[in-house]
């Protein structure tokens, strides 16, 4: 554990139970109560606990979820089940060549990281968003608008 902070549980939808799991063991839950799945506090894949308040801090904001651990950076169940789910969606459309299909994973998968290139994989999605339907296109910048950088999300939604 990350002596300055306390420990988040998380459910695998992402919703966040409680971000001080050791402070205040009154507020864990097994199950989520807006969904009913299991919670989680630590990473699948390294075991380091999911990051929550400061310690020393007063909590008067909301915690907000990470998409990836800080430690490993591998992505949290409920980030994965975002960008299948919005694959499938793209997939369904079937307006997309297997090509283009894995260009706009590929560029999600991109943005999501903040990586160099993520405005770039941000235009490419902009391109491929005249092939697509308009609810394939909410649903994309929904996501983007969660989990981007200010200046793709300028990208995208521009
Ligand atoms: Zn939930
Ligand atoms: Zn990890």
């Amino acid at each position: 554990m990350n002596v300055d902070y306390d420990t988040s549980q998380i459910c695998l939808n992402g919703h966040v139970i409680t971000g001080s799991y050791n402070k205040y063991p009154e507020y864990r839950k097994d199950f989520c109560s807006d969904c009913g799945e299991p919670t989680i506090i630590k990473c699948n894949k390294c075991s380091t606990e999911i990051q929550g308040y400061p310690l020393k801090e007063a909590m008067y904001y909301k915690l907000k979820r990470p998409n990836f651990c800080y430690k490993c950076g591998g992505e949290f169940p409920w980030m994965k089940k975002r960008v299948e789910a919005i694959m499938e969606l793209i997939k369904m459309e079937n307006s997309l060549n297997e090509e283009e299909n894995a260009i706009f994973e590929k560029s999600i998968e991109d943005i999501s990281k903040n990586t160099s290139t993520s405005d770039i994989s941000a235009s490419k999605l902009k391109i491929l968003f005249k092939k697509l339907s308009k609810e394939a296109i909410t649903a994309t910048r929904t996501l983007i608008v969660e989990i981007a950088s200010e200046t793709v999300k300028k990208i995208i939604t521009d």
